[in-house]
């Protein structure tokens, strides 16, 4: 049995799991859906199963963290994911998120500034065979050679409001992002208007790893 088998138990350990989600107010059925049916236990060593499937975030090397299942269907339910949606993730990280979001029908772009991160995140995305489009670079600035998106998540810690990441978004598209300071950071949903402006909603507090670059914390 290698790490890419999904066993009964595997299965079962996800329907708990997102049963806990329901239970936490995750109400987006297609979110509970994909968490579901992904095999999360992919991206972790096999000493590690166990912890797969507990709501929690863990360290997935170079001192970055796969996000909580929790986090993922926060942010992913706030971007209220239509089948076809653009949408740009910022921070691949590991890939469950951008995987969760290929699996709703979106059309995935994510950008990774760690450069072993983002090498070892495309082998097991290729492994998956999933159509996810992969980029390595400073994703503080967006990915504006694809712009405009219908949807865009950041999922490191935010210093402001993300106006370059704003400009690259459709009329109507949603963003969001954890903003804040280096130790807590307010769930931010933005929604472009037609005249340019946005609204911009809070939904709880997070703390984000920094997101590095240009308009980040550091470089
Ligand atoms: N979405 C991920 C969790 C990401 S953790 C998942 O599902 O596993 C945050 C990620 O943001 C880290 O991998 C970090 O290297 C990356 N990051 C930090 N600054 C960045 C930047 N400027 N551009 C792109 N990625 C960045």
């Amino acid at each position: 049995m290698d790490k890419f088998t999904d066993s009964f138990r595997h299965q079962g350990l996800r329907k708990k799991l997102v049963k806990l989600l329901r239970e936490k107010g995750i109400k987006d059925e297609k979110v509970l859906a994909a968490i579901e049916s992904f095999p999360r236990h992919i991206f972790f060593d096999e000493a590690f199963l166990e912890h797969a499937y507990q709501d929690k975030a863990f360290p997935i090397g170079e001192g970055q963290t796969i996000s909580q299942p929790y986090t993922v269907a926060v942010q992913t339910s706030l971007l209220n994911i239509k089948k076809g949606d653009k949408v740009l993730e910022i921070g691949t990280g590991s890939g469950y998120q951008a995987c969760i979001l290929y699996l709703m029908g979106a059309k995935v772009y994510s950008i990774e500034y760690n450069k072993n991160l983002f090498n070892k995140t495309r082998m097991l995305i290729n492994s998956l065979n999933y159509d996810i489009k992969l980029f390595y670079g400073d994703g503080s600035k967006g990915l504006p050679g694809f712009a405009p998106y219908d949807k865009i998540v950041v999922t490191a810690a935010t210093p402001g409001t993300p106006s370059v990441l704003l400009e690259q978004l459709n009329v109507n598209g949603i963003l969001v992002a954890p903003v804040g300071n280096e130790h807590v950071q307010a769930m931010k949903q933005y929604i472009k208007q037609a005249d340019g402006s946005y609204s911009e909603k809070d939904f709880g507090q997070y703390k984000f790893v920094p997101l590095l670059g240009a308009h980040g914390w550091r470089n």
